[in-house]
């Protein structure tokens, strides 16, 4: 449902990605991994039209990311996208942040967004803090909002980076089970992290990225037994 097809970017005349190519299908959980600056979070950012391209193809459900007439801000509600930093809106209450775009964006009412956005927030535990602010919670908490907001939207898919590497070690779990659960139900998901032990448990695919080219693509169990390129054994053997 995620076909990316010989993507090729350059920001100036420096490549940041060189011919590109994964498809993800319904239910896939794909795990990028690879050095700093290898090109993961530009990656995932092209699939939802943050980050334009300018060779190949990148195909949602059959719609076409990068083409002139697609309706960009339709796609992308459609794509929910949990970064490193939560960005959750400062001045507005876990409850205002869960409901601004599904009533922008989706046309929902108050009332109906009101409870999407409520039960979203009492799946990640959170049902309880809904008229704080985002200063108020820690960042495993403002994390988990920032997953509920996502899911809130009804995406068909969800696009991951780093969403556990700026939390304190004893909250990356609490953000980690909220991603295993939704793996677990079949969600889509394309996910960038250093979390191997989260990639054995639920990825069922596993893409290594260097110098802006995707080094390798295996099946979990095949990549973490033997990765068949030098440097994704290098890089395993560095972080796990
Ligand atoms: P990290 O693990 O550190 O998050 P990454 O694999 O996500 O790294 P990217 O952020 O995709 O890497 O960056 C890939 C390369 O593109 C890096 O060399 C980076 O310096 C460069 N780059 C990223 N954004 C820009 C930009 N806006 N303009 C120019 N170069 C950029
Ligand atoms: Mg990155």
């Amino acid at each position: 449902m995620i076909d990316i097809n010989n993507i090729s970017k350059w920001y100036g005349p420096f490549q940041v990605l060189t011919d590109c190519t994964a498809h993800v299908a319904r239910g896939d959980v794909m795990v990028i991994c690879g050095p700093s600056g290898s090109g993961k979070s530009t990656l995932i950012k092209t699939v939802n039209g943050l980050e334009p391209f300018q060779q190949g193809e990148i195909l949602v459900d059959g719609t076409s990311v990068g083409a002139p007439g697609t309706n960009l801000p339709q796609l992308r509600s459609r794509i929910g996208m949990v970064f490193q930093n939560f960005e959750l809106f400062p001045h507005l209450s876990v409850r205002d942040n869960l409901t601004l775009a599904q009533i922008r964006v989706l046309g929902r009412t108050r009332e109906e967004a009101n409870e999407r956005g409520l039960k979203y927030l009492d799946r990640v535990g959170l049902l309880a803090q809904q008229d704080k602010f985002p200063a108020q919670l820690s960042g495993g908490q403002q994390q988990r909002v920032a997953i509920a907001r996502a899911l809130a939207m009804d995406p068909i898919a969800m696009l991951f980076d780093e969403p556990t590497s700026a939390l304190d070690p004893e909250m990356i779990n609490e953000v980690l089970d909220v991603m295993v659960g939704l793996a677990g139900e079949g969600m889509t998901m394309l996910v960038v992290t250093h979390e191997m032990g989260f990639a054995r448990k639920v990825a069922n695919r596993v893409l290594f990225m260097d110098g802006g080219r995707i080094v390798e693509d295996s099946p979990k169990d095949a990549f973490f037994a033997a990765p068949r390129s030098e440097r994704a054994r290098e890089f395993l053997a560095r972080i796990i």
